[in-house]
């Protein structure tokens, strides 16, 4: 575990006076203690961290874990109640989300003086500031977007379904090391761009339509997203009049960009901006989100957001504008946040584009 992240968990031990900390959900075992198998717990108490596992991770967990201990169970509710007791825990907080009641249930009876403390608000920016390492991954994640989109868009022609460009697009992600898909793709031609989330179907690309795809990889766990929105031949004055709104409020917001702003602040320069040229009720979404070991993580990036910017997140600047009937037009790039300003990870080059 690194120095910063046990100082924040040992903060959170202290403020909310608790014996211990129990996490469940795989992205923070992760980036707590580094293990990439698909079912543990990580135990936090104030000397000493634990991790427990089954038989089919020990070996793995032996080689990856940073922690000072492993430990084999049988079954997960039976090694935690063997660990609270071993370790006379009393007033444990646990990762309240990623539980699910059933189990939340199967805990509290593991023992009467156990008092368990869902913690949720506490661990959400446990991961929101990267470290260079984080960064070195996100970056080669986003190298792999820009890498993987020039291969494909010669390929891209009148009459290919948006499935079939979503394939191209993950074999060639695929082909130069990406892990998995970040997410299903989005490909949204024509009428389908006014879907925000129009995964990849079986629709034909026509010549006149615009054409948005949303799509990312993993690379050591970290995600990439990006959105290029491009032209299929010309199309209609409006598509392209919304375009270049949606360009500007992008461009605008990326520009306003810096440590200290406040997220709403933040969301409201592209939002404004677009309600300016009458398209406001076209733009339902926040602005952007934070991405890391999950493709969604705080800060969400809308106008609801309580909180300001800080160096070092990696957040997405993602405005978009959507005419059910007509069409639609995102532009996304993924940034990390500096202090008088932000780094673009992706580098797709997003100006108009026809082909
Ligand atoms: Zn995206
Ligand atoms: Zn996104």
């Amino acid at each position: 575990m690194t120095g910063v992240s046990r100082k924040n968990i040992n903060e959170i031990l202290t403020t909310e006076g608790l014996d211990a900390l129990l996490v469940f959900g795989l992205p923070n075992i992760r980036y707590l203690c580094g293990f990439t198998g698909t079912d543990g717990v990580l135990c936090i108490c104030g000397n000493e961290t634990v991790f427990l596992t089954d038989s089919r991770y020990l070996e793995q967990a032996q080689e990856q874990v940073n922690a000072d201990r492993v430990v084999c169970y049988k079954n997960k509710l039976h090694g935690i109640s063997a660990l609270t007791k071993e370790l006379a825990l009393q007033r444990t907080g646990f990762e309240a989300g990623a539980v699910n009641v059933p189990f939340y249930q199967e805990l509290l009876g593991i023992s009467e003086t156990l008092t368990w403390f869902p913690l949720n608000k506490q661990l959400e920016s446990l991961r929101a500031i990267k470290t260079e390492e984080e960064l070195v991954y996100l970056k080669q994640a986003a190298a792999l977007n820009e890498q993987a989109f020039r291969q494909l868009l010669p390929q891209v022609k009148v009459g290919m379904t948006e499935r079939e460009l979503a394939l191209e697009l993950e074999f060639e992600l695929k082909r130069l090391g990406g892990e998995e898909n970040a997410f299903d793709f989005i490909v949204a031609s024509g009428v389908r761009g006014a879907l925000p989330h129009g995964v990849a179907s079986d629709k034909q690309l026509t010549s006149g339509e615009l054409v948005t795809i949303d799509f990312g990889t993993r690379v050591n766990g970290y995600h990439s997203d990006e959105t290029v929105t491009f032209a299929l031949g010309i199309v209609d004055r409006k598509l392209r009049q919304i375009f270049d709104i949606v360009l500007e409020a992008h461009d605008s917001a990326i520009k306003a960009v810096k440590a200290g702003i406040s997220i709403a602040d933040l969301d409201a320069v592209a939002r404004d901006l677009i309600g300016r040229k009458g398209y406001g009720d076209c733009f339902g979404h926040g602005l952007g989100h934070g991405v890391g070991l999950e493709i969604h993580e705080y800060p969400g990036v809308s106008s609801r957001s309580e909180a300001s910017l800080q160096e070092g997140m990696v957040i997405t600047i993602e405005p978009g504008i959507y005419l059910p009937g007509t069409g639609g037009v995102r532009i996304e790039d993924t940034i990390v946040v500096t202090a008088e300003g932000c780094d673009i990870l992706t580098s797709i080059p997003k100006q108009y584009q026809q082909i």
